[in-house]
């Protein structure tokens, strides 16, 4: 399925994928010049299928260039800087989305390029760009994987629940213990008075809270 992001069109992961980038360039102006199923002559082909994408970047430091070619290869891009230097073409970042199905046969084979140290272009010159991240050839989906740990303990972690006597607990995890719950969990605590029991394992976790009101915080 195809959605319309910042005006061009993409297939709904990689839509995902570039908002995934656009959280982590904060300040970095971030505006496509092409989607996929498109047939800019330039491209050879690389954006006639899906998951391929365009940003403009004639307007941008030396510096964001870098660090959105960077972003992109850590969420899952094949993603590269190309300069006038190199064809009949503006300064732009050209991505492929690693993984992706529906892929053009010329985009598939920029993937190939980038697992294996060049640059996607015809001339099979060395990559010219970041691999020094974990891992050059990463998808999304291993991508978010890694995200996904600290946000269920998280989610999991910050409850209240209150005994037959009225006493209120809030639990909370070993994450939280060190620091990285937010100030509305304190302010909870202080407000309500309640008692924090710090870092209990699942097993007693889910043995304390047999019986008891429960409400998440
Ligand atoms: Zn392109």
């Amino acid at each position: 399925m195809s959605v319309w992001w910042k005006g061009v069109q993409l297939d709904e992961r990689s839509a995902e994928m570039m908002n995934e980038v656009v959280r982590l360039c904060p300040g970095i102006t971030i505006s496509p010049s092409q989607g996929s199923w498109s047939g800019a002559d330039a491209s050879a082909g690389t954006h006639s299928g899906a998951g391929a994408i365009d940003l403009k970047a004639v307007n941008l430091s030396d510096a964001h260039r870098q660090e959105i070619v960077l972003q992109m290869r850590i969420v899952g891009w094949a993603a590269w800087l190309r300069t006038p230097a190199q064809s009949d073409w503006p300064y732009h970042i050209h991505g492929i989305a690693v993984g992706c199905s529906g892929l053009s046969t010329a985009a598939a084979d920029q993937v190939d390029d980038f697992l294996s140290g060049r640059n996607g272009l015809a001339s099979g010159a060395p990559d010219d760009g970041p691999r020094d991240f974990d891992h050059v050839g990463i998808t999304w989906e291993e991508y978010c994987g890694r995200q996904r740990p600290a946000d269920k303990e998280e989610d999991s972690m910050n409850m209240v629940i209150r005994d037959r006597s009225g006493s209120a607990y809030l639990l909370f995890g070993a994450s939280a213990a060190s620091g990285l719950y937010d100030n509305s969990v304190i302010e909870e605590i202080e407000r309500h008075g309640l008692i924090p029991v710090v870092d209990m394992d699942d097993k007693s976790f889910n043995a304390a809270l047999k019986g008891r009101d429960v409400r998440a915080v």
